[in-house]
């Protein structure tokens, strides 16, 4: 035999990273840090330890955990060994991380100390598991009233891992949408899926204005259940930066680590920005953010959270996709019709929702599947294809064949299309307001609103009308003291300079302190409907 097949697996991604970049690091908190060559080789160890408990390919292994070097090592380890990684949503209430577990068929779980309660509760959910592998971040053993396996044992085992016959098309992750609209849907990738997107994400973010490269250090502020924490932990590797992990969310941490690793790129959703950006830590360390690089994405980058970031020097761009598609599709990078543009039109540009990263393609289609002119004004739907998209819902027929359809994947995201080429999403279909019969673009008044000196946050939702069928209302958490008068004032002369429509104008505004969030740190609009 003398040529080799070779299969896109996620192990060739950590073998480049350990032999090209073998001493940059992985961080987690000021607990701990490892090169990428030893952290490679715990990965094997560990790997070669679940192989000994008896893990087998095709197994699913659970992992309830927040962003620590623990969940990083399972990223590889058990894709590794054919084994299934689920990323469990630990921000989902008990009952649905216990049903998600039973629903995905987890036959091993990686499961941090203070989670352990959980397993505790799901007592008839302990007897389908083959093993239960816990840690604390002392290194203690934990007391359970059943039997353990521990982490550091298994990695510390110093075992080499035993030639593995995995192939590309193996199924490597499963995890389960967050809900934003309706009931949590499984999804699953193949081992081909995430090299060949972690590839993708790696070229187009090293392109303008993002420019990410070996000397970048990570730090990526979106839950490692969240849609393989956007591919990054994966995209490190071949990038050569240092990847910090920050463990529990905490702003006040989050920017003492920024300033400790000398952090330069993150990706987020926007909200959790907002948070960044107005703690009080931050007004303190101003010069922190100079030259930070973010991607946004998971929600609408609103334009006034764009300005402000752009004013404390953060260099910002939109990334969008889905649970369903890896998750990247587009980003905010610069075509080559934008790159000629000035500075203040490239800015507009990459805030949108971007152009479809290699590989990936992207309509905007109209009802009858015909793409819709580059007008900026015909909203469609946004289609795509690209070699990591799900295949299907995980055991549900019925919602699949509403994802695929005639070869396309459906998001239900509506957009236009302007003249570069550049998709701006103007609501989800399931958000959109009909008002009289007529669509208001939800993600479009949002994105005005937010441009008042006096808005942080908001939200529009659709409420029921006797009259128009559906009415917009505005939710608003304020930076100081405001009225509606004010925000309405202030709609008026928008729709004066012809940015909108009079009718667009909500009926009502409702100010809050604080927005629900979903699992994802979304604004939960689900919610909101229910406080009008
Ligand atoms: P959920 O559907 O539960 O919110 P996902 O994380 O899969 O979970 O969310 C995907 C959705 O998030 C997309 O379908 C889209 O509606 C929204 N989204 C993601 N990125 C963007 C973006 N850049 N702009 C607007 N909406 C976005």
């Amino acid at each position: 035999m003398g040529f080799y097949n070779y299969n896109l697996t996620i192990d060739k991604l950590l073998d480049y990273g350990a032999s090209v970049y073998p001493d940059r690091e992985i961080v987690y908190r000021d607990r701990r840090r490892y090169s990428f060559s030893l952290f490679s080789e715990n990965v094997k160890s560990f790997a070669q330890s679940l192989i000994k408990i008896g893990v087998k390919p095709g197994d699913k292994v659970a992992v309830v955990d927040w962003d620590t070097d623990v969940y990083m090592t399972a990223y590889y380890s058990v894709p590794m060994i054919g084994a299934v990684l689920h990323t469990v949503n630990v921000r989902y209430p008990p009952e649905l991380i216990l049903k998600t577990v039973l629903h995905a068929e987890d036959s091993w779980v990686i499961i941090r100390d203070e989670f352990v309660p959980l397993l505790e509760k799901g007592k008839n959910l302990l007897s389908r598991f083959k093993g239960v592998i816990t840690y604390n971040d002392d290194k203690e053993k934990i007391k359970t009233s059943f039997p353990t396996y521990d982490f550091w044992e298994l990695q510390e085992s110093g075992e080499r891992l035993s030639q593995q016959e995995i192939k590309e098309d193996m199924q490597a992750t499963v995890f389960y949408t967050s809900g934003t609209t309706g009931d949590p849907k499984g999804v699953w990738f193949t081992h081909r899926d995430l090299v060949l997107h972690s590839m993708s994400v790696a070229l187009t973010t090293s392109k303008p204005p993002l420019r990410s490269s070996q000397e970048d250090n990570f730090m990526i502020l979106v839950p490692m259940f969240h849609v393989h924490q956007w591919g990054f932990p994966y995209v490190t590797m071949l990038v050569g930066s240092n990847y910090v992990l920050p463990g529990r969310y905490d702003p006040a941490m989050e920017i003492e680590l920024m300033k400790r690793e000398h952090v330069t790129f993150s990706a987020m959703v926007p909200t959790i920005l907002y948070m960044i950006l107005s703690h009080p830590n931050a007004q303190k360390n101003q010069d922190l953010f100079k030259g930070w690089k973010v991607m946004i994405g998971g929600a609408a980058l609103p334009s006034g959270l764009a300005h402000l970031a752009r004013k404390m020097g953060i260099n910002i761009a939109v990334g969008y996709g889905m649970s369903e598609t890896a998750p990247v599709l587009t980003v905010g990078y610069y075509n080559s019709l934008v790159e000629r543009l000035n500075e203040e039109e490239r800015f507009l540009e990459q805030i949108k929702t971007g152009v479809p990263i290699p590989l990936a393609q992207i309509r905007v289609v109209d009802e009858r599947g015909q793409d819709v002119p580059r007008d900026e004004k015909t909203v469609g739907e946004i289609v795509a294809r690209a070699p990591w998209l799900t295949r299907s819902y995980y055991k549900d027929e019925e919602r699949t064949n509403k994802l695929w359809k005639d070869s396309w994947l459906h998001t239900g995201d509506l957009a236009v299309v302007d003249k570069y080429g550049y998709i701006r999403i103007v609501d989800r279909d399931k958000d959109a307001i009909k008002s009289g019969g007529e669509f208001i673009p939800s993600l479009i008044l949002e994105d005005i609103i937010s441009t008042h000196p006096k808005v942080g946050e908001v939200a529009i939702v659709g409420v029921k009308d006797e009259k128009w069928g559906e009415r917009p209302v505005a939710f608003i958490v304020p930076k100081g003291e405001v009225k509606e008068e004010e925000i309405v004032e202030f709609l008026m002369e928008k729709v004066e300079e012809g940015k909108l429509q009079k009718w667009w104008i909500p009926d009502k505004v409702v100010f809050l302190k604080e927005f629900p969030k979903t699992s994802t740190n979304k604004i939960d609009k689900k919610t909101l409907r229910t406080q009008v």
